[in-house]
C-alpha cells in the first residue's frame, strides 16, 4: 500500500459538461486542437484521437463566426467536454454558448464594454457554464505592470476575476501561465492563497516535445506535488496527442493516477552485460499498446538488478549474454539475450490483471 504524500488544496468544485473540476474531482488533462475549427471533420477526427489517448477536456479556437457556427456539429460527434477559446469578440462567446459548448475560455477585461460581458455571463449562467480566466505572461498589460512577476500575473488575473465576481459569477477557473518555470510555480502558489477557484496549470509556449515536456513536467509536476492544480495542459509544439501522453506520465510519476504500465530501467554503466537501451525501447513500444496495470523492470547487471527486478511485477536482470527473469519478486528462469524482448512482452501480455 503506497503512502499518500500529496495533500491537495481544496478548491471550489465546478462542473464542465459531464465531468467535475476542483474539490475532490480527479485531476483532468486537457489539450487544444490544432486544426482549423471550421473544418469539422478534421477537428472531430483530432478530438477522437485525443479521446483515444485519455484526454479529459478539449479546447478549440473560435476566432470567427464561421468557427462559432460549427461548434454544435463538433460537440455532437465527440464524448469529452468542449471549451471555446474566445478573444475580444463577445458575439463569438454568445454563439458558442448557443451552439452548446460546455465552457468558455475568455478574459472579460479584453471585452471592451461591461454590458457585453454581462450578456455573456447571463447566457453562461443559464447553462451553468464555467469560464476560464487565462492570463499569460505575454498578455499582461505592460504599461500597468512594467515588470512581469508572480504578483503582476496574479493581479492581472484578479482584475478579470473581479469583473465576473461583480456580476455574481463564480463559476470560474483560473490559469496563470508563463514561459518561465519558477515564475509559473510562484504565480500559482500566490493565486492559490488568494482565491479558491480551481486552477488550470500550464507552462506556456513550453517548446518542442523534448524541452516542452521537461519544462512542463517540472512546472506542472512541482505544483501538483504541492497539492496545487485541478486540471492542466502540457503545451507542446507537437501533435496534441503527445500533450496527453506527457500529461499522463506526469500524473503517473506523482502516483496521482495508478494505471497503465510503468516501465523502469537502469541508466546502464560499465557493469552492464546486456543491451538495456535497445531492449527497453523495444519492450516499451510493444507494451505501450496494452491496457494493463503492471510494473516492468529492465536492469543491466546482477549488482542492482535483482533488487529492482524483484520490486517489479516482471523484471529482467542482465548477466553474460542472458537475462534472469523475475516474476513477483521470484527468480523464474534464465533467458538468452536474443529472446529477452519477446519473452518480456509475452510475460507482460499474460500478466493477470490486478
Ligand atoms: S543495474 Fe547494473 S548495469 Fe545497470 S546501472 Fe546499475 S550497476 Fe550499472
Amino acid at each position: 500500500m503506497r503512502q499518500n504524500l500529496i495533500h491537495r488544496k481544496q478548491t471550489r468544485k465546478i462542473k464542465l459538461g459531464n465531468i467535475y473540476i476542483g474539490g475532490d474531482a480527479p485531476i483532468s488533462i486537457q489539450s487544444m486542437t490544432t486544426t482549423d475549427t471550421k473544418n469539422v471533420s478534421a477537428t472531430v477526427q483530432q478530438i477522437k484521437e485525443l479521446e483515444e489517448v485519455g484526454c479529459d477536456i478539449v479546447r478549440i479556437a473560435v476566432p470567427n463566426m464561421k468557427a462559432a457556427k460549427v461548434v454544435h456539429q463538433i460537440k455532437e460527434n465527440i464524448k469529452i467536454p468542449l471549451i471555446a477559446d474566445i478573444h475580444f469578440d463577445y458575439r463569438l462567446a454568445l454563439e458558442s454558448i448557443n451552439q452548446g459548448v460546455d465552457g468558455l475560455r475568455l478574459n472579460p477585461g479584453n471585452i471592451q464594454r461591461r454590458d457585453k460581458v454581462a450578456a455573456i455571463v447571463e447566457e453562461a449562467r443559464k447553462k451553468d457554464l464555467p469560464i476560464r480566466i487565462g492570463v499569460n505572461g505575454g498578455s499582461v498589460d505592460r504599461e500597468k505592470y512594467p515588470i512581469l512577476s508572480p504578483e503582476s500575473l496574479v493581479d492581472s488575473a484578479l482584475e478579470h476575476i473581479k469583473i465576473l465576481e461583480e456580476l455574481n459569477y463564480y463559476n470560474i477557473k483560473v490559469s496563470l501561465k508563463a514561459t518561465d518555470v519558477p515564475m509559473t510555480i510562484a504565480s500559482y502558489q500566490l493565486m492559490s492563497q488568494k482565491r479558491d477557484y480551481p486552477l488550470h496549470l500550464g507552462v506556456t509556449e513550453a517548446g518542442t516535445k523534448f524541452t516542452g515536456s521537461i519544462k512542463s513536467s517540472i512546472g506542472i509536476g512541482a505544483l501538483l506535488a504541492l497539492g496545487i492544480g485541478d486540471t492542466f495542459r502540457v503545451s507542446l509544439t507537437a501533435p496534441p496527442t503527445e500533450e496527453i501522453k506527457v500529461g499522463k506520465e506526469i500524473l503517473k510519476s506523482l502516483h496521482i493516477i495508478d494505471e497503465g504500465i510503468e516501465c523502469i530501467s537502469c541508466p546502464t554503466c560499465g557493469r552492464c552485460e546486456i543491451d538495456v537501451i535497445g531492449i527497453t525501447e523495444k519492450v516499451e513500444s510493444e507494451i505501450a499498446k496494452l491496457n494493463k496495470k503492471v510494473k516492468v523492470a529492465v536492469m543491466g547487471c546482477i549488482v542492482n538488478g535483482p533488487g529492482e527486478s524483484k520490486d517489479a511485477d516482471i523484471g529482467i536482470s542482465g548477466g553474460k549474454g542472458i537475462g534472469v527473469l523475475f516474476k513477483n519478486g521470484v527468480e523464474v528462469k534464465r533467458i538468452p539475450e536474443k529472446d529477452l524482448v519477446e519473452v518480456l512482452v509475452t510475460e507482460v501480455r499474460n500478466f493477470p490483471d490486478k
